[in-house]
């Protein structure tokens, strides 16, 4: 029983099309990501625990977040295990499940993201996504507590001014319905 418990977790990850049983530990993956330092487990721990059934501390671990989704690891494995796939899949899951998220900012930008494609129907606009995760959580009075506003609005009028950021709303996609619908969840 505890066995079968222990390969449950690799047994989904290999459902959602992304198998780890073929890991040999080699570290090719943790030697080539560029934001090794900043994760409390590197890539190649990440598969072992997966293999071996780890997952709360998997689910609570600052790496999945931590990782940009660059691939560099799942280009370099030589055995063709995506892992930046896995580093999302357990995304997926610890938002799903409840998980404590170490690092809440991380998450919030995803979700401003995906709200931002969600109401500009399929497609992304940057001054949405800034608007949406500064005003998550009351984001907005911390920073002007802290005087950080002044800096970032510097930066928006740079960027303006340099025609960086567009304030017109890109055009509607033909399948925003569809999109809606694959985002209705998140
Ligand atoms: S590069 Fe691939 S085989 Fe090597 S440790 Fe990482 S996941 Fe395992
Ligand atoms: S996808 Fe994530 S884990 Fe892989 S190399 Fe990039 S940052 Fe590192």
């Amino acid at each position: 029983m505890a066995e079968s418990l222990a390969f449950a977790l690799a047994e989904n990850l290999a459902a959602a099309g992304l198998a780890v049983d073929t890991c040999y530990q080699c570290r090719k993956c943790s030697n080539g990501c560029p934001l090794v330092f900043a994760m409390d487990l590197p890539p190649d721990r990440v598969i072992r625990l997966a293999l071996l059934g780890g997952e709360a501390e998997l689910l609570a671990c600052r790496t999945i977040w931590v990782c940009s989704s660059c691939e560099t690891c799942t280009t370099r494995c030589p055995n063709g295990i995506d892992i930046a796939g896995v580093m999302d899949w357990l995304k997926e899951q610890a938002v799903a499940k409840g998980a404590a998220v170490p690092e809440p900012e991380v998450r919030d930008f995803h979700r401003a993201f995906l709200g931002a494609v969600k109401l500009m129907g399929g497609r992304l606009s940057e001054p949405v996504v800034m608007a949406l995760y500064t005003l998550k959580g009351g984001r907005w009075l911390t920073k002007l507590r802290r005087s950080a506003a002044a800096g970032e609005l510097a930066t928006a009028l740079g960027l303006l001014k340099r025609r960086r950021l567009p304030l017109t709303p890109p055009p509607r996609l033909g399948g925003a319905g569809e999109v809606a619908r694959i985002l209705r969840r998140w």
